[in-house]
């Protein structure tokens, strides 16, 4: 057999949330029904707002059909600069954002910049599923924390601090670059109070560690969740924000995400300057997508009115949804305070599936709803579900997934 042509770091490059995918369209090929509740794409389910699709369209006729600026339009940067001054009290200047093609590309360009062969960041299990695949992509590794279950998902702080000291002891090369966090959290849907923020910032500062906050689901919090940025907290601390239109928007086609760098120090200065050039390098994000979220962003009253109706509308769903998993026995489920997933724990032993792959395998061929397993993101005899679609159908999928563990009781 001939030796493969593929390099050995593109065999992390994988995808759980779209592994099902390919047996969704066989079954769908087959004449069969898919409600697909894998995919985190609330424009999919709710769509775009009719005023930012209204501005998209306007910019292609008003000619903003050229490359731009590579690190963002400053239309688009301004918006930012706004949201943040208004939303977080932060005093940005314009080279302390970055505008990218979604947070996807902010994390190519963020490992890009940051790892060599044999870096270490810490994520913290259960992870968004590229954030390992974007390390070790570049021969780095990761150490993994954890967001602790038995504590509403909120994170093992003794743990964390135990890995960041680790990392103190590597040097050159093996330095700790980076610590991610994602809040509110996809997966699980926490979102994490003021103080364990403090301490997780206290942690990056003691161990001058660069913090990372992935912060794309800030607008989707249900009840009375009460949300901090980094931005708030890590004053002097160097720290980054990812952030984009994808989620608060509804635009995940747009393909419009950010960097915010607040701190003005050597090592935020020159990251930015980095980060420039990976943009330029790709010549720029999509421009009529930049001025339709600038436009959105400006337009605070629609905004604010339909990001509201959209958070209003998946509590409404994420309430039918844990009303229905909580009677079902096999299965235990925190409850989400933001984002639009849930991710419930599966009693393995009390059904006679052999994981969570199989799980949710046999969750799409039998009652045709298709999840993503809970290993993808680092949490096995999990799964996750997307609470996007309309409150009758997501009835109809957890009845189906309360009627596949009935069946398969052991
Ligand atoms: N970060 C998190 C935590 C996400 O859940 C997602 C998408 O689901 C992304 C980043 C990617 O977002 P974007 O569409 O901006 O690339």
């Amino acid at each position: 057999m001939k030796a493969s042509i593929l390099s050995n770091s593109s065999k992390f490059v994988y995808s759980a949330i779209r592994e099902e995918d390919d047996f969704a369209e066989e079954l769908k090929k087959q004449g069969k029904k898919i409600v697909k509740l894998s995919s985190g794409d609330p424009a999919l389910y709710l769509h775009t707002p009719q005023y930012i699709v209204d501005a998209y369209v306007d910019a292609l006729k008003n000619g903003k059909t050229t490359y731009s600026r590579s690190q963002g339009v400053l239309d688009l940067v301004n918006a930012i600069i706004e949201r943040y001054r208004q939303k977080y009290r932060l005093n940005l200047r314009e080279e302390d954002v970055i505008v990218t093609s979604g947070v996807a590309e902010a994390l190519t360009f963020l490992n890009g910049s940051l790892i060599d062969p044999g870096d270490t960041a810490i994520i913290l299990k259960p992870y968004y599923t590229q954030y390992p695949v974007a390390i070790r992509m570049l021969g780095g590794n990761f150490l993994l924390g954890k967001y602790d279950e038995s504590n509403d998902w909120s994170i093992d702080l003794d743990a964390l601090a135990k890995l960041a000291k680790m990392g103190k002891k590597g040097k050159g090369r093996n330095r700790i670059k980076y610590l991610l966090i994602t809040n509110p959290n996809n997966p699980t849907g926490t979102v994490l109070s003021r103080q364990a923020l403090e301490e997780v910032v206290e942690i990056a500062s003691e161990h001058q560690i660069l913090l990372v906050s992935d912060e794309i689901y800030d607008e989707i919090l249900f009840g009375r969740a009460s949300f901090t940025s980094v931005g708030e907290l890590a004053k002097g601390v160097p720290h980054l924000i990812l952030n984009g239109a994808s989620k608060a928007f509804a635009a995940t086609g747009f393909r419009i995400g950010y960097v915010v760098i607040p701190e003005i120090d050597s090592a935020s200065e020159e990251l930015k300057r980095k980060l420039a050039d990976y943009c330029r390098v790709r010549l720029s994000a999509n421009t009529p997508a930049q001025y339709a979220i600038a436009s959105a962003m400006g337009n605070k009253a629609e905004h604010e009115r339909t990001v509201g109706e959209m958070v209003k509308s998946i509590e409404g769903v994420v309430d039918t949804a844990m009303k229905l998993l909580d009677e079902n026995p096999c299965l235990s489920t925190v409850r989400p305070r933001g984002a639009f997933y849930i991710f419930p724990r599966i009693d393995m032993k009390s059904l006679d599936f052999k994981g969570d792959r199989e799980f949710v395998h046999t969750l799409l061929e039998e009652e045709l709803v298709q999840t993503t397993r809970g290993s993808g993101f680092g949490a096995p005899d999990h799964f996750r579900i997307v609470a996007l679609a309309p409150k009758e159908v997501m009835r109809g999928c957890i009845e189906g997934v309360n009627d596949l563990c009935r069946r398969h009781a052991r």
